[in-house]
Formats: C-alpha cells, sequence, structure tokens
C-alpha cells in the first residue's frame, strides 16, 4: 500500500492517524532491533560479504548512518536489559537515549536510569548523564583543523531480495533473554566497532559545564586574538571562556536592547495616540519580564509554547479591531503561534492565501504586520495565556 496524500481527513482523522503511525513507527522500531540483537549475534551479515553489521545495515537495509549507529549500539544493551525493550515501545526511550545511556547501564543500576531517562529528549539525557557521572573540564584550545579526508565509502550493494512492495506486518520476536551462552564450537558473538558518531557540538560535562566547539573562520580567529590582547589586564591568561563570556554579555545586552528595548536607565514613556499601533518602550520591557522571553501561546490543554526564537509582539485584540498597544494587550508569541492566532481569530484562509502569496505568510490581515521584535506588532488576534 501506497500512501502518497493525506489531504481527504479531516484534522480530527490526521491527528489520530499521526499518533496511530507514530505507535506503529515505535513498536516496528522495537521489533527491528530485537532482529537485529539476534542477527548480530549470529554474525549473519558475513555470509553476504560484510565486514560489519553497521556496513550490512548501511548498504542491505539501506538504514541511514545515525539510524544505524543508535540501532546496533540500543540492540546491545537489550540484549543485556530487555526491559529497553517495552521502554521503546512505550515511547519512554528512544534509539537515540539508550544509545547515550547503554555505556553507563549496570546490572544494578540499569533499571533506576532507565526510568530516570523515561520520557526524557537526547539533551535531557545528556544532562542526566552529566548530572550523574561528571567529566573533568576540557582544556580551551584553537587549533588548525586538518583538511576534510574523504568519508571511507561504504559499498552499496544491490538488495539480496527486491524488496516486496508492501511492509508486513510487524512480527514481534520473543522477549529478548539475556544472550544464551555459546555452544561448543559455536563463534561467541564478538562486539564488533561502531564507527563513532559526530560529537555535538554542545556537550555537558558535569553540572553547570559544557563543552562547546565550533569551527572559526581565519577572520574571527584574528578578532578572537585582538580580543585578547585588549583584555591582557583583565584576563592575562587570555583565556577562551572567559573572553567569550565577556563578549557574549555584550552581544546579550545589545540585542536586549534592541529587541526589548531593555536598558539599566528606563524612562517613562512621554505617551503616544491611544490609536498608535506604535509599541513603547515601556510596554515592551513589561511584556517582555512579564512573559519570560518566550512564546505565550498557551493549548488547550494548558501547555505553554517554550520557543524563544523568532518573537513577535502580538495584539491579543487585534489592531484593526480597535486593540491598543498597551500591556494588557500585548503578549509574546513565536511566528508559528502569532499565525496560528490568526487562523483563529480570522480563519485560516487568511493566513494560507499569504503563504501561497506573496506574503512572509505568518499575519493573516492586509493592516498586521508581523515583524520580529524591535520592529513593530503584528495585529493577529487570540487568546490570553493562561498562565504568562
Ligand atoms: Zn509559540
Amino acid at each position: 500500500m501506497k500512501i502518497t496524500h493525506a489531504s481527504h481527513l479531516s484534522n480530527d482523522e490526521l491527528t489520530a492517524e499521526l499518533s496511530r503511525l507514530a505507535r506503529c513507527e515505535r513498536e516496528a522500531t522495537a521489533a527491528l532491533i530485537v532482529h537485529l540483537a539476534e542477527f548480530d549475534a549470529r554474525r549473519l551479515f558475513e555470509g553476504p560479504g560484510y565486514s560489519s553489521l553497521f556496513k550490512y545495515c548501511m548498504a542491505v537495509l539501506h538504514l541511514s548512518e545515525d539510524a544505524v549507529y543508535n540501532r546496533i549500539k540500543t540492540a546491545r544493551a537489550a540484549r543485556d536489559y530487555p526491559v529497553i525493550i517495552e521502554r521503546l515501545e512505550s515511547g519512554a526511550l528512544s534509539p537515540t537515549t539508550v544509545r547515550l545511556l547503554a555505556p553507563r547501564l549496570t546490572p544494578e543500576s540499569h533499571e533506576e536510569l532507565l526510568a530516570a531517562a523515561s520520557g526524557k529528549g537526547k539533551r535531557a539525557v545528556e544532562e542526566l548523564l552529566a548530572r550523574r557521572f561528571p567529566q573533568p573540564d576540557v582544556p580551551a584550545r584553537v587549533r588548525k583543523v586538518p583538511s576534510r579526508p574523504v568519508a571511507s565509502a561504504v559499498e552499496v550493494a544491490p538488495a539480496v531480495a527486491p524488496a516486496p512492495n508492501t511492509c508486513p506486518p510487524v512480527v514481534r520476536g520473543e522477549p529478548l533473554a539475556a544472550a544464551p551462552p555459546a555452544a561448543a564450537g559455536a563463534k561467541a558473538p564478538p562486539v564488533l566497532p561502531v564507527p563513532a558518531a559526530p560529537r555535538p557540538v554542545v556537550r555537558p560535562l558535569a553540572p553547570e559545564r559544557y563543552e562547546i566547539r565550533f569551527t572559526a573562520s581565519a577572520e574571527m580567529r584574528e578578532k578572537l586574538r585582538l580580543a585578547q590582547d585588549l583584555l591582557g589586564h583583565a584576563i592575562p591568561s587570555g583565556d577562551l571562556a572567559q573572553v567569550f563570556d565577556r563578549a557574549l554579555t555584550l552581544l546579550v545586552a545589545d540585542l536586549s536592547r534592541k529587541k526589548f528595548a531593555a536598558t539599566g536607565r528606563p524612562r517613562r514613556s512621554r505617551g503616544q495616540s491611544a490609536d498608535s499601533r506604535h509599541i513603547v518602550a515601556e510596554v515592551k520591557r513589561f511584556v517582555e519580564t512579564r512573559d519570560e522571553r518566550r512564546c505565550g501561546f498557551v493549548a488547550p490543554d494548558g501547555r505553554r509554547c517554550d520557543e524563544r526564537r523568532f518573537l513577535e509582539f502580538h495584539h491579543v485584540i487585534p489592531f484593526g479591531a480597535g486593540g491598543k498597544a498597551t500591556a494588557d494587550n500585548i503578549e509574546l508569541r513565536c511566528r508559528a503561534h502569532n499565525g496560528h492566532e490568526a487562523d483563529l481569530f480570522y480563519g485560516p484562509g487568511k493566513r494560507r492565501m499569504r503563504i501561497n502569496g506573496t506574503g512572509s505568510g505568518t499575519s493573516p490581515h492586509s493592516e498586521s504586520r508581523s515583524r520580529p521584535l524591535g520592529g513593530q506588532a503584528s495585529t493577529d488576534g487570540g487568546r490570553r495565556p493562561a498562565n504568562p
């Protein structure tokens, strides 16, 4: 069965179907990992001419490099701790989070650690591990990056058998038991090396400590040298972390001043016409603090959006409907929710027309202007958050 569109579904049907498909995908992933563990133990990739399970999965199963890496690590962990499979099925854990947890699992602690990580995403699990297993600071350093090596090619062989057009029903394997003892003469399943995944750019090391890595241009390197020289008295060591901390403090203050009118010496507004759409600095500062510098949209189930990027000032009662640029009527919204509020107020057709037409797609209405913070507010309608 090939499904190429879902446009015939109602919103409720589409939401329900998406939920069902996500559950099917979790179950299929758990089943794949059960079978992968067994396939690995029997070393069945060798017969078809592959030196590792990793290469087999890429070439024959057509899994992506990241997917293979996470699934093999998870399959090997699940052989020792079968409870992982149940948690994958329920969605409490993912192959990515299991891969992060795997090196820290022990027979004594695995249940508690898996429970603590359940329901958490990759970043939250990285933070959890950094708290439980703190690592020392990494030394600050600047090094010349070698020219990028050519990635080792992974041979892509024709599939062993033509893939059937339809996905068969998911067949659950037997519950994983700890690896059985090898029969006399049989090869013990060795742990094959899996190519290292790219290291994250921001990696928690310990509570309140992070490793941050990036590649800089020669121009930026020169600016860094200049800053180190200028800070020679304040930071004699030229410590990179201290230099960047100072630079970022200045940058954040500058951006906050531009976007939220933040200032250490606020002055009272001189007032303005009540029917002006302009938002005075005093109101911007008040709204920024009240809305905690993040989107103030609250869903019907009470969940508040946590987006902090692409924030816009939003008129609760649209300007075009008489809404004023006052603290009571201005709230922060992310770009998506500014548009969503517009759909709620004006109906969905207006925004779609803008998306398909020439507009930015975020404002519904000829007089509404959806601008990032620092510009004028949009005039979308919407609801007040229950918990601003
Ligand atoms: Zn939002």
